[in-house]
């Protein structure tokens, strides 16, 4: 069992001891903010490397106390409360031990929560894929409706830090990981959105019902609208069993034509039927929000995420025009489903991003035949599902990492009749290894398509780095070709 998430006081005010566990981005936002609200504050940092030096050099002027290397389990003695980053699993001794004690131990998010200026709102979105491109399409929806808005959590800026905006913002576009939800005990936020669920991130939460269990969290307590995937059934029973405010609706978004209290599809058009037209509530007719055209990339997952942006938007009053106007001109954020180059009829597609089985497979969806570049860190993941439902689009595969075996293993069951390249090198020029065969692999019209499906730190510093080498490699390529 994971140790329980204590409430503890409302605020840690003057006098309050707090240990912040962890001094990566967010863990140093949580530490200023404890500073600014007067707490007694311990910072402590298990790595040793130069960024926990210089973030401990920051914050040491400002009166943090700062411990580096192994937490001990004495440090609690001293303490109220735990602030912990998402980084460290909830087994971690020092958070299991808090847990025994008695001390509350509380994420960034929920500390952010109870920061949070009056009447703020916060549409929050959580998935096991799409929640920073969802998050943002929202937050344009609502800047584009006049309101001053922002999107906050997963997405870069720490919350902590946002709710202290001056002059404050009236709604928050929120991306909420399983990790952050893990630790937010009281978070009962306006409106909220599954955008799927999916295996992932098991060695962190232990089992699939503890990782759903704190997905779910993300609707207990909501007051307008809890949004649902209704091709995901899993998600529509996260919604349907939680425990909500009086009133509180559930409203389904898909691609097919939305049924009354759905955002769907009809002919390329996206289309709401579950919030009145206009302002005057009078109605519940079909609403036209905006053409699938508006999106980019239009691929179906793609148009799914803008849907449930959409949903959450129209849940705070946002107006057609305003959705519409949020979409066009969106430009997903890097590495995915990134068009690099077109070499000799071959399409080369940078979707670093694609960290897990499910985000793979969407991937491999939008493609008719594919060149498929995976593998690396697998999470404790399982690959047959994806490698047979994506078989009959493979021209080839390209595999990299230190789990490619997995992947490779699941396609000697479901696709013994593609080609398969193994790279098994592990330097910086491995990327080249891997552009270049799959080159070899692919003919014109083909895409070769980076997908790993897995995490990337095994090789790279993180996804974005293995999405630059790729398209580093593709540009020595399209220079090979042209000569
Ligand atoms: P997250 O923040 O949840 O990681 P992103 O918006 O950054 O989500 O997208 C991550 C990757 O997940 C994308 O590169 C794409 O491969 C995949 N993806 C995006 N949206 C979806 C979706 N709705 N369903 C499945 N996969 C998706």
């Amino acid at each position: 069992m994971a140790p329980s998430v204590g409430t503890g006081p409302d605020l840690p005010g003057p006098g309050a001891r707090v240990l912040v566990a962890g001094l990566g981005v967010s863990g140093q936002a949580v530490a200023r903010a404890l500073l600014e609200l007067g707490a007694q504050v311990l910072g402590v940092e298990e790595s040793a490397g130069p960024a926990a030096a210089a973030a401990a050099d920051a914050l040491r002027p400002l009166g943090l106390d700062v411990r580096v290397g192994p937490a001990s389990t004495d440090l609690l003695a001293a303490v109220d409360l735990v602030v912990t980053s998402p980084g460290w699993r909830p087994e971690h001794p020092l958070l299991r031990a808090a847990a025994d004690a008695g001390v509350p131990v509380w994420g960034e998010v929920e500390l952010a929560w109870r920061m949070r200026p009056p009447g703020q709102a916060w549409l929050a979105v959580t998935g096991t894929n799409g929640k920073t491109t969802t998050t943002r399409m929202l937050a344009r929806m609502l800047s584009a409706s006049g309101a001053r808005a922002g999107a906050a959590g997963n997405v870069g800026t720490p919350l902590v830090e946002v709710v202290r905006a001056e002059p404050a913002l009236q709604v928050l576009a929120v991306e909420l990981s399983s990790f952050q939800l893990h630790w937010s005990a009281t978070l009962a936020v306006h409106s909220a959105a599954v955008l799927n669920l999916a295996p992932d991130h098991l060695d962190w939460h232990g089992c699939l019902p503890a990782y759903q269990e704190a997905k779910g969290r993300i609707f207990r307590g909501v007051q307008v609208a809890c949004v649902y995937n209704v091709a995901d059934p899993a998600t529509e029973e996260l919604a349907r069993s939680a425990e909500v405010a009086e009133g509180a609706r559930l409203i389904g978004f898909g691609l097919g034509v939305p049924r009354p209290g759905q955002l769907g599809i009809i002919e390329d058009l996206l289309v709401d039927r579950a919030f009145p037209p206009g302002a005057d509530g009078v109605g519940s007719g079909a609403t036209e929000l905006a053409a699938v055209a508006d999106i980019d990339p239009p691929s179906p997952h793609n148009v799914a995420n803008a849907l449930a942006a959409a949903a959450l938007a129209r849940a705070f009053g946002v107006p057609a025009g305003a959705v519409r106007d949020g979409l066009r001109g969106f430009v997903p954020d890097p590495h995915r489903l990134a068009r690099l180059a077109r070499v000799e009829g071959v399409d080369f597609v940078d979707d670093s991003k694609a960290t897990n089985p499910h985000a793979a497979a969407a991937s491999l969806g939008a493609f008719a035949s594919v060149v498929w570049v995976a593998g690396g860190l697998a999470k404790g993941a399982d690959f047959d599902d994806l490698v047979r439902q994506g078989a009959s689009r493979l021209r080839g595969v390209v595999l990299l990492g230190r789990d490619r075996g997995l992947i490779r293993d699941a396609l000697a069951r479901h696709a013994p009749d593609v080609p398969v390249v193994d790279i098994a090198g592990t330097d910086t020029g491995v990327m080249d290894e891997v552009v270049r065969a799959a080159a070899g692999l692919a003919r014109p019209g083909d895409t070769v398509l980076l997908a790993p499906a897995c995490a990337s730190m095994d090789l790279f510093s993180n996804y974005a780095a293995r999405g630059d080498a790729f398209a580093e490699a593709v540009t020595r390529l399209a220079r090979g070709a042209g000569r």
